[in-house]
């Protein structure tokens, strides 16, 4: 999408910007629903009308019912919130499965998991960068506590068998913890065909708000709270509830659900994107032999640092990212390129392009132009390890 800056942000995988209509119903809220939503007087109603209201549209969004969703503070919380509710139920069941591609959100609680006594174990993927579901199969048994599998990958875009990982972990009676914060927005929600127990929400990769993030919690799930105080969201979550910001969210969710079919359309332009990568410059795509979203694109210029293509894009005035293969200017080994067999002079190389919902086949010509730029001035640099 093009910036009003005139800058064409290509990274909608990492956020978005707020939609208009999200924005004034933003600026509405925090005027008119600044009361707190457990005041009994008038503007304390007012606020709990707002936050109910939003509820439903993220009920609507995650295909969940209204009262089944806790509002957070972040994806990352409502993940917290479900691996600790999960940890907290175990009983004897004392094992954990992991994907090996899971978020940190979820992959980094594997520490505190085993400090509370639990043997975490990865599940394995397949090079395409699914779960692998027999090895997943394997693993399971009466003594696992919970399953997390993500819904669809924040840098591969690769969609998870989640309906099948469903249908494993209700037969071991093994509780299954789904981070949907990609997918939803961009394909339909998997609550009811995968039936996790508890499903994780982030607003700001679907135009909403930073701060904002749900967790749906099924029916009849005991949540024990991480955030104890004044009881809100039914005891499940105290703190004095954000309500412009869940008022925003909520408006985030009823767009995306009206924006789905646009969303699907991006598909053939990220698949034509990828044609001219591979034909131009013999781009290596990750997980292109899998269903993904259709906004994503993960692949790797063979000897070519992608995030030196990554700075020169930027100068250009496109902003793309590395995925996770980069922290704080530095490259690093991508633990997800890694898990799928990537070899690691590729894994360095590897650059994301995630479509947003108004990109058009205008930005993704404007996109492979400054690609070949900004690939010149890579060739031109001294310390480009292809240079002579
Ligand atoms: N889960 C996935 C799949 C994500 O992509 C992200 C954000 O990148 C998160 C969780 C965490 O979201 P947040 O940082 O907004 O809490």
């Amino acid at each position: 999408m093009k910036l009003s800056s005139g800058r064409l942000y290509l990274d909608c995988n990492a956020t978005t910007p707020l939609a208009g209509p999200v924005a004034e119903v933003l600026a509405r809220a925090q005027e008119q629903a600044f009361g707190n939503a457990s005041s009994t007087y008038l503007e304390g109603r007012e606020a709990r009308v707002a936050l109910e209201d939003a509820r439903g549209h993220v009920a609507a969004l995650m295909g969940c019912r209204s009262d089944e969703v806790i509002f957070t503070g972040s994806a990352t919380e409502a993940n917290h919130l479900a691996v600790t509710s999960a940890a907290r139920a175990a009983g004897h069941r004392r094992r954990v499965l992991i994907s090996a591609i899971e978020h940190p959100a979820v992959y980094d609680q594997r520490e505190a998991l085993e400090g509370a006594g639990f043997k975490v174990e990865e599940i394995p993927v397949t090079p395409a960068g699914t779960v692998d579901l027999g090895r997943l199969e394997g693993l399971l048994a009466e003594d696992v506590a919970l399953v997390c599998v993500m819904a669809a990958h924040n840098e591969t875009g690769v969609l998870q068998p989640v309906d099948e990982v469903g249908r494993l972990c209700e037969r071991h009676g093994a509780w299954f913890h789904c981070d949907a914060v990609q997918a939803l927005g961009k394909v339909s929600s998997p609550w009811d065909s995968a039936r996790p127990r508890t499903m994780a929400a982030a607003a700001h990769k679907l135009y909403g708000p930073k701060g904002a993030g749900a967790l749906a919690v099924r029916r009849g799930t005991v949540i024990s709270p991480v955030l104890v105080g004044g009881g809100q969201e039914g005891g499940r979550r105290s703190s004095t509830e954000a309500v412009p910001l869940a008022a925003a969210f909520g408006k985030a969710c009823e767009l995306a659900l009206q924006s789905l079919g646009a969303m699907a359309g991006k598909a053939p332009l990220r698949d034509g994107m990828e044609d001219v990568l591979a034909g131009r410059w013999g781009a290596f795509i990750h997980g292109g032999s899998a269903p993904r979203l259709p906004n994503t694109s993960f692949f790797s210029l063979p000897g070519v640092p992608g995030l030196q293509v990554a700075q020169a894009l930027d100068e250009l005035g496109v902003a793309v990212s590395t995925g996770s293969a980069c922290h704080a200017g530095q490259a690093v080994e991508s633990r997800v390129l890694g898990r799928m067999g990537v070899p690691g002079e590729l894994q360095g190389c590897a650059l994301r392009v995630s479509l947003g919902r108004d990109t058009t086949s205008g930005h993704v010509e404007a996109f492979c132009s400054a690609l070949a730029q900004a690939l010149e001035k890579v060739a031109g640099n001294a310390d480009y390890p292809g240079k002579a």
